[in-house]
């Protein structure tokens, strides 16, 4: 263990440990925290049960009223307190995502920049107007104002560890609600004992914040307890139509960010260093692990081997290793399953007709930047979510057959499109089935205040962060105020 154990995260603070209020023992077995690129041990962190939950469940339920009571001021000075100290940590933190989600210096420096524009905007939210007076005909006084749950749930991936568990964590939070946060195993300090340590050191009231580190059973005891109203989960598709349908079942509010299959149309006016730019990072940016990395770089056949050729060049001078290595631009997948499904993608789709280009194998855990050429329907590498450093190439014809191809998958979260004609790009544009579009920018790009999502099987029309984050943590209550009770006809 390097310096990292030395501060803010001092593992002896959370060793076997889980966060209920206070560092205490879960029930579950001890999960072991590893640096993903050296494979070494960081820390031993608790784990819980769904017994767990059931206690996590009814301390949350105590607290929460306390808080949703509390002033303007008081909720405020948390998040106050809050940014403050990820400024001041944000060095060792960066360290720890760095470690243990296998990501560049530089991608823990961007999750650290939004988790505090998350923390921001949520620190803004008590004092925001929550309802409106509505018109009447009776003389009565007609409001509706927003009412916290009571309790959320969070459920969060590996990837983007911290921000995407803070960015359901902090609003639900800042809107009066408690919150149990399952942070995936694999990033368990990172998404999960970061937060715990920030809001404790902040002054949040013991019990708000539950930290519930484990497998989908602790996922799926939250998404059934009857006392948790609403469910935030990002995640696969596969999981999160599980999640669905088990909130659905529990007539509960539900929220599901899901996986991607994200195409960056290239069309044939493009600045082509800049294309080959933007194609390279939306492929390769943390080894293509983010549900908005282009799943398909769409390019008009004009201009498609000369892009190709950039890309390939590309390719071939990035650096792949341990990220903490100075100069690295690709650390590991996050575990051998993962890497075996790229593998497997790539050599089903070259059996198939697809053209390998660069890269294409793996060491252990580091998987070269690869280049796919002439994908084309019905290959694994055209069809599917890769979440692995592959850029799959397909040329196009026209604009409408480029628009057809992007709408032809079941996902709608990202679409990207390069071209000096903006007026014909928005055209495409309002075409395109996405819940996010770029219009000269690659797919990868989101940020604090937007309201973030996707349509189709990249999640079930909710948004997250912004002007949506009142819609969803909270919900609308009518309160009707007579001077005196009416008289009726019976
Ligand atoms: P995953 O397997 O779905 O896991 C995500 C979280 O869900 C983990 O904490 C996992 O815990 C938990 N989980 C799994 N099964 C569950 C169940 N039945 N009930 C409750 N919780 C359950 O996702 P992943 O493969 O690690 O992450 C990558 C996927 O997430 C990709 O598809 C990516 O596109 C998507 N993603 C989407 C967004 C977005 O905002 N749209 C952002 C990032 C990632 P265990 O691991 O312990 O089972």
């Amino acid at each position: 263990m390097t310096n990292i154990e030395a501060k803010f995260l001092d593992a002896t603070r959370w060793r076997g440990l889980l966060f209920t209020g206070e560092w205490t023992r879960g029930q579950g077995p001890v999960i072991t925290v590893t640096d993903k690129a050296a494979g070494t041990v960081l820390g031993e962190l608790g784990s819980a049960t769904p017994k767990d939950v059931e206690h996590a469940v009814s301390i949350a339920s105590k607290a929460q009223s306390l808080w949703a009571a509390r002033t303007v001021e008081e909720k405020q000075a948390v998040f106050r307190r809050a940014m403050n100290l990820l400024e001041k940590a944000s060095s060792e933190m960066g360290e720890w995502i760095a470690r243990e989600s296998g990501g560049t210096r530089a991608k823990a420096e961007v999750e650290l920049r939004r988790a505090h524009t998350i923390l921001s905007e949520a620190y803004a939210m008590p004092a925001e107007a929550c309802g409106m007076v509505l018109p009447t005909t009776t003389g009565r006084l007609s409001l509706a104002r927003r009412l916290p749950h009571g309790l959320v749930g969070v459920i969060a991936p590996f990837n983007y560890p911290l921000v995407l568990a803070l960015r359901a964590v902090a609003p639900a939070l800042a809107v009066g609600n408690a919150v149990l946060l399952k942070p995936d195993p694999q990033t368990a300090v990172s998404g999960g004992v970061l937060i715990a340590r920030l809001f404790e050191e902040a002054g949040l009231p013991p019990g708000l914040l539950q930290l519930l580190p484990g497998d989908s059973a602790v996922g799926e005891a939250i998404c059934v307890h009857p006392s948790i109203p609403m469910i935030a989960f990002t995640g696969s598709t596969r999981a999160g139509r599980r999640v669905g349908e088990l909130a659905g079942r529990h007539l509960k509010r539900v929220s599901l960010e899901l996986g991607g299959k994200n195409s960056l149309i290239v069309r044939a006016d493009a600045d082509l260093k800049l294309a080959a730019t933007n194609a390279a990072f939306a492929s390769w940016m943390h080894q293509g692990q983010i549900c908005m990395a282009a799943g398909r770089i769409l390019v008009h056949r004009t201009v498609a081997d000369e892009l190709t050729q950039r890309l390939v060049e590309k390719a071939q001078r990035l650096k792949v290793g341990d990220p903490m290595a100075d100069g690295v631009d690709l650390g590991p997948l996050i575990n051998a399953r993962q890497v075996e499904h790229v593998q497997s993608v790539v050599d089903d789709s070259v059996s198939a007709g697809a053209r390998l280009l660069a890269g294409g194998s793996h060491t252990g855990l580091f998987f070269l930047p690869t280049v796919l050429g002439s994908v084309s329907k019905g290959m694994r590498a055209y069809e599917e979510e890769i979440f692995g450093p592959v850029a799959c190439i397909t040329p196009f014809d026209d604009d409408e057959q480029a628009v057809e191809m992007a709408n032809d998958s079941d996902y709608g979260l990202s679409v990207g499109i390069l071209s000096r004609d903006v007026r014909a790009a928005l055209a495409m544009g309002n075409e395109l089935r996405t819940g996010l579009l770029q219009i000269n920018d690659q797919t990868i790009v989101s940020g604090g205040q937007i309201p973030f999502g996707g349509r189709g099987c990249s999640g079930n029309g909710s948004r997250i962060g912004g002007p949506a984050n009142w819609e969803e943590f909270t919900q609308w209550q009518w309160v009707a105020i007579n001077g005196q009770a009416p008289s009726y006809p019976f």
